[in-house]
């Protein structure tokens, strides 16, 4: 089965086309700057050829006219014609408290997608705007969603409210909801894999670190707290979200500096993690860099807070879940950076866990078990794949529908 993954953001759209039963990437690319000047399709064949189109692209339909378009054509496309594109998945953030595994995307599916675009400003619309193009540019192919929030459906209740009064759980749907779903599914999953146990008995903690950051506990193959909450906001430092704050502070600051909802929501969300305290970057390779290279005080406090936060929700997590069997580093650093496996893992012996540096130093997306052999719980770099993720449940709800 030929299937289209879709990942829609505000001004550009990122996709892969997988032969799923040959296991082949037949093409991936991205289109930037929808709506706005210089805005480009750039497109990879199978072969690792690149080949970049600059055009107009108004919005979100016609770059995926443009992408339709490269991928049946004879010079740089994959497949004769639309035809062979069997169905397309998409990733769509916020499934509200709905939507517990991925789904047919039928009419009624987008009035829910719509309802939770409230819960979700900033990713579900333009999720929608995907899903909405190809609906117009080739309306019979079936279409999937596929939530970040759905793994973590299977939180208790204790752990997923907030202590706030309960009405405002009942009218709004105040609670966690917890994202990167599909990462801390795959990798966890991908890790039981490798180090042949079943899922369902371990127990597994994953650290999602790349500009966003969160962190899961998988009791026994299921999602049972997450990092993230109503919002991506709480939590691990990210790149540019300030993660777990004590509202008190978020008022004060509001108070004093005389700004309303929307410049917070700005603070917090785009001003603040690792660009906030060290006032120079949000990328940790160049905070690196700064720290290492010339002796940034900022940011070797950044990465001293980073690797902190982490290291404490490992240790709540462990005690959440009574133990600990594996720990699993993705996303851009987890799976880069053996300095930060390192810095989170200092000291936390007590738990089981023990680095090979020989094994961690230097090791880059890659697939490995970097604990010591007799370590008790087994430390892993798994890179990430939500694209596979996506295709795979994609085919699995086409395959059911038939
Ligand atoms: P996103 O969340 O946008 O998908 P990524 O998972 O690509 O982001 O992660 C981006 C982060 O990964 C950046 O902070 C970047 O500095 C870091 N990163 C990428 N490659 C490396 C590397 N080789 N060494 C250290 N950090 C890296």
């Amino acid at each position: 089965m030929k299937i289209l993954v879709i990942n829609c953001g505000s001004s550009s759209i990122k996709y892969q086309f997988y032969s799923l039963g040959e296991s082949r990437i037949l093409a991936k690319g991205i289109v930037e700057k929808i709506g706005m000047k210089g805005s480009f399709l750039k497109h990879e064949k199978e072969s690792g050829q690149k080949v970049l189109f600059e055009g107009e692209i108004l919005d979100h339909k016609i770059g995926i006219e443009y992408i339709l378009g490269v991928m049946s054509s004879v010079k740089h496309g994959c497949i004769g014609s639309l035809d062979e594109v069997n169905a397309v998945g998409h990733r769509v953030v916020h499934g509200g408290e709905e939507f517990s595994e991925s789904v047919l995307i039928t009419d009624e599916v987008i009035v829910a997608l719509e309802k939770f675009s409230e819960l979700a400003p900033l990713h579900n619309p333009p999720n929608l705007k995907g899903i909405y193009a190809v609906k117009s540019v080739i309306p019979d192919i079936p279409q999937v969603a596929v939530f970040d929030t759905a793994f973590h459906h299977t939180m208790p209740q204790h752990v997923f409210m907030y202590a706030i009064p309960y009405a405002l759980y009942k009218k709004y749907g105040i609670r966690r909801y917890g994202f990167h779903g599909t990462s801390h599914k795959y990798v966890s999953n991908r890790a039981c894999e490798i180090l042949g146990v079943n899922p369902k008995e371990v127990k597994v903690i994953t650290c999602h670190l790349g500009n966003g950051t969160s962190a899961c506990a998988i009791k026994y193959g299921e999602s049972v707290d997450t990092s993230m909450g109503f919002t991506p906001v709480e939590g691990l430092i990210m790149g540019t979200r300030s993660g777990d704050i004590d509202m008190g502070a978020v008022t004060y600051i509001m108070d004093k500096e005389r700004i309303g909802t929307k410049s917070a929501s700005i603070l917090f969300n785009k001003h603040s993690g690792l660009l906030g305290i060290t006032g120079i970057s949000s990328d940790s390779r160049e905070i690196r860099a700064a720290a290492f290279e010339k002796g940034d005080e900022r940011c070797l406090l950044a990465i001293k807070m980073f690797d902190y936060r982490i290291k404490k929700y490992i240790g709540a997590y462990a005690a959440a879940m009574g133990g600990l069997d594996v720990l699993v580093f993705t996303g851009g650093i987890g799976e880069n950076s053996d300095i930060t496996r390192t810095g989170v893992c200092e000291n936390l012996e007590f738990l089981g866990i023990e680095i090979d540096q020989q094994i961690n130093e230097g090791l880059r997306g890659e697939e490995r078990v970097i604990s010591k052999e007799g370590s008790r719980v087994k430390v892993m770099v798994v890179p990430t794949n939500e694209e596979l993720m996506i295709a795979i449940d994609t085919q699995h709800i086409v395959d059911n529908k038939k």
